[in-house]
Parts: C-alpha cells; structure tokens; sequence
C-alpha cells in the first residue's frame, strides 16, 4: 500500500496481538512505525523480532517502541522529534474476560485516552489521520443481523460489557465531534472477533480456548447451549482491511465494519476446532458451562 511509504504512523497498542501483525504490515509498506503499549494485556513476545526486550532497542531501522500508556497525553511518551502522519489507536484490553479484569483501565484508554491523542494531533499534526479500533460490541445484543453500519445496537448501558462497550461507543462519539468540530481526519473500524497467530491463548476468548483444549485433548468449554452465533475473520484480513481504512482518501470520516461475513454457531465452531486439530474422527467431548452476562446472542 503506496500511502504508507516514508509515512510515520503511531500504533497504540502494538504489542497487541492485533497491534504486531499491523505493525509487521506497516514496516512492510515502508513506514516508520512508533509503537506503544503499556503491556497491560500486550505481550512483548510479539514484538520479539523486532524489539530486544534486554537491551531495550529496535532492532529493526524504521521501527521504534516505547512502553508507556498511550491514554496519557503523547507530549508526555513520544520522541520529540516525531512528525506523525498517521495514528492507529488500537491500545485496549479487548477479550470480555481481560476487559472485566481491568474495568478502569478499558474505560479510559478507550474515551480519555482518545480525547487526549485526538486534542495532541489537533495542537501538533492536525493534519494527520486517526483511526479508532472500535468493535462490534458497539451493537450490544443486536436485534439487526447482520448489522449495518447505520445500525444503532441494543447495549446495555450498566452490565458486566459495558466498561467495554459503552467506552468504544464514547470513542466513537469523541472521534465525531473531533471531525466535526474541529474537521479532523477520522476513521473508525469496527471489528468483529479476530484469530490468527500471536492471540494469547490465555486470553479467553472462543477461538484461544477451545484451540488450546482440542490440541491438549481436554474436553471444550461451551458457554450456553452453543447456539449464539460468531463471525471469525483472520488477523491478516483485518489488517488489510484496517490499512485500506486508512490510506484510502474517501474513507474520511468513515465507520466501517471489519470482519467475516460467514456465521457459525459456537457448537459448530468446537466442531470446526476438534477435527481440525484431532481428525475427522475425533469424538467431541464439551464442557458444558455456563452462559456468561449479556452474552450476544448473534
Ligand atoms: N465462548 C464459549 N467457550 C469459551 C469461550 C467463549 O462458548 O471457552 C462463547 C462466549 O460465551 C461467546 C462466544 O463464545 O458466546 C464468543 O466469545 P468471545 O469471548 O470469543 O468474544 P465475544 O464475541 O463474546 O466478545
């Protein structure tokens, strides 16, 4: 992708697993890449190749990392000497199970935090581009399928999702009033759940999960009855589809979903898993457990 090219692009969150891949893909598409993460759920082994952790230094020319909370305001973590062109803020604990772990900390990297990049970039780059990782989860318990992008959502506003839902859906708003009022370049993707490579098989999440109990041969935990339906969409197509958000001029003040169209149930999902990793043979032994609060039902 030619617009990235001798373009220097900030990723919040890229010790992240989504956050390296895209990293990886920018330095690809010659960038100088400035990297962030306070490591809350980001994992520097995902950065091995390029970062040594021991010496504190990149090792690759164009790829700098600095470990520190990207919600605080830049001026207070970046080189001085940066001149950013683009920002991808990606900084947030995203698995409902991290998420619930650090309430505070998802609520304010997601508004506080975009405020005080978006209020940086409009002091010092206000030309620059910003794109926010939203999620599907803006869409709640969706009574639309699938779901448009006009589509408002059904959210609870007080439950256990919504330190996470409702803080991406005030990111939104704040990336809103920035373009508004202040006619800066935003782009906001919405992303839907997302495997591949680098996702921390701790993380909880469904694909993590059953993957890391089919390959040990223990039984796999379904939530529910299994009948709530995902849409699975690989890290290297989202970052492509993130990249695209990016660079293309018409994007401008876009929200965009990002995902697989496809639907599976969770039970056909286990299915998937088990005869991928143990054989078409393989007896599929589950876990029964139970459905955890405000799980979206599709
Ligand atoms: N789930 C499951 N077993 C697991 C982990 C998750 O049945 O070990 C279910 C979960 O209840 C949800 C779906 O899989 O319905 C996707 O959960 P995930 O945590 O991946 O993310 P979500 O899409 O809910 O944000």
């Amino acid at each position: 992708m030619d617009y990235f090219k001798n373009k220097t692009v900030l990723v919040t969150g890229a010790a992240g697993f989504i956050g390296s891949h895209l990293v990886d893909a920018l330095l690809v598409a010659e960038a100088r890449v400035l990297g962030v993460d306070n490591l809350i759920t980001g994992r520097m082994e995902n950065l091995q190749h390029l970062y040594d952790v021991e010496a504190k230094k990149s090792s690759h020319e164009r790829f700098e990392f600095v470990q520190a909370d990207a919600g605080k305001f830049p001026d207070e973590y970046l080189p001085v000497e940066v001149n950013l062109d683009a920002v991808f803020h990606l900084a947030s604990p995203a698995s409902p199970p991290r998420y619930q772990a650090h309430p505070v900390a998802t609520y304010l990297i997601n508004t506080v935090g975009t405020h005080n990049l978006l209020t940086y970039l409009k002091q010092k780059y206000p030309g620059a581009r910003f794109l926010f990782a939203s999620t599907s989860e803006v869409y709640g318990d969706p009574e639309v399928h699938p779901q448009p992008e006009s589509y408002w959502g059904n959210v609870n506003p007080n439950g256990e999702r919504s330190c996470y839902d409702e803080s991406k859906r005030m990111g939104e708003a704040i990336c809103g009033v920035f373009s508004r009022k202040y006619s800066m370049d935003v782009r906001i993707a919405r992303i839907f759940n997302t495997y591949g490579p680098r996702i921390d098989p701790t993380d909880g999440r469904v694909i993590p999960n059953l993957a890391t109990q089919a390959l040990k041969g223990e039984p796999l935990t379904v939530y529910g009855d299994g009948s709530q339906t995902r849409s699975y969409c690989y890290v290297s197509d989202l970052v492509r589809g993130l990249m695209l958000l990016m660079s293309v001029d018409k994007a401008k003040g876009e929200t965009v979903n990002l995902g697989n169209p496809e639907e599976h149930s969770i039970m056909e999902t286990a299915r998937i898993i088990e005869e991928a990793v143990r054989g078409p043979d393989a007896e599929l032994k589950i876990e029964y457990m139970d459905l955890p609060k405000d799980d979206p039902t599709r």
